[in-house]
């Protein structure tokens, strides 16, 4: 049922239009992997959906935000591979908000049912009991963690770099949950050096990554989280605008767009020191760009390009 991925292309970044650094920028796009089980989800949920096959569940049940780019990429992959999906999504207000969220609405366009729950409830999403009164109401499904973070996924995600990609000095990636860069970490080799650019607040995602590898050639880092999740201010906008018109490669704001200003910023402060060889993963999100944009509008900033 899923295919292997054939070929992701590398694509070189004329690094001279924005630096005058000798380092070179490649940049793996992932978000071509799929136009709509974005980049990094759809290597996280290929064996998870394997598992489920195997286990003759019909349903997957997940969690996520408003905007969450998991949830599109969930609901999208049972429309096309046959599953029942059922969202428990953060924010009971959400309710009949659905058709103004492009998010929420993709995924019930894709036939995924919706389950609103409070914040305060939403804490509970690990918890067993929990768990069984969701299998009450909704007979079994085969769970999918919020983020889609398993072991499963560690190993869809080893699948990202291929032998060719040996010849980078650094391999860079957006962070979130840690499963991404916890499988890069887990297929690169030990010249290398990981760097996950945290999209939150912290860097708490080590002990996640650690759970899954005893390798520690990676670091990550917060510096460019912009203040927290899904922050954002009029320099990143310009910033994500910029790349794209430069290259033609669309960023977006939450992950990929603060990961690339801080590929940018370490290279031309020489952290990243001079004739590195740089791979960026372009880990997809871009469904979360139209949500973004009515969110700048309504506090006057920007519009993201894409
Ligand atoms: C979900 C997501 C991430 C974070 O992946 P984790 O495995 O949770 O760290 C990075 N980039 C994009 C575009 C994402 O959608």
């Amino acid at each position: 049922m899923l295919k292997d991925i054939l070929h992701i292309e590398n694509q070189t970044i004329p690094l001279q239009l924005f630096s005058n650094s000798n380092c070179s920028l490649v940049i793996k796009r992932e978000d071509t992997l799929h136009p709509d089980i974005s980049g990094n989800k759809y290597r996280k949920l290929k064996y998870n959906l394997i598992e489920a096959k195997l286990l003759n569940k019909n349903t997957l049940l997940t969690f996520g935000g408003a905007f969450s780019n998991h949830i599109a990429a969930v609901a999208a992959a049972g429309k096309e591979f046959g599953f029942k999906t059922i969202g428990v999504i953060r924010g009971e207000e959400l309710i009949d908000k659905i058709d103004g969220n492009p998010t929420l609405s993709f995924a019930k366009s894709c036939g995924m049912q919706f389950h609103f729950i409070s914040r305060e409830a939403y804490r509970n999403k690990t918890n067993k009991i929990f768990i069984e009164t969701l299998k009450n109401t909704f007979g079994d499904f085969h769970l999918v963690p919020e983020g889609g973070t398993n072991s499963l996924a560690v190993k869809g995600c080893e699948e990202i770099l291929t032998d060719k990609d040996v010849a980078f000095d650094y391999i860079c990636s957006a962070v979130g949950t840690g499963g991404t860069l916890a499988g890069l970490v887990t297929s690169s080799k030990l010249h290398q050096t990981v760097l996950g650019f945290s999209a939150l607040k912290g860097t708490f995602q080590s002990s996640e990554v650690d759970k899954y590898t005893t390798k520690t050639n990676y670091k990550i880092i917060d510096d460019y989280c912009f203040g927290g999740y899904a922050k954002i201010d009029a320099q990143l906008v310009r910033f994500i605008n910029d790349f794209k018109e430069k290259t033609g490669i669309p960023l977006d704001p939450v992950y990929t767009g603060k990961m690339l200003f801080g590929i940018f910023d370490l290279i031309n402060k020489g952290v990243l020191k001079d004739n590195s060889r740089i791979l960026a993963i372009h880990t997809g999100g871009l469904q979360g760009i139209t949500g973004m944009n009515q969110l700048l509008k309504k506090k006057n900033l920007p519009q993201i390009i894409y």
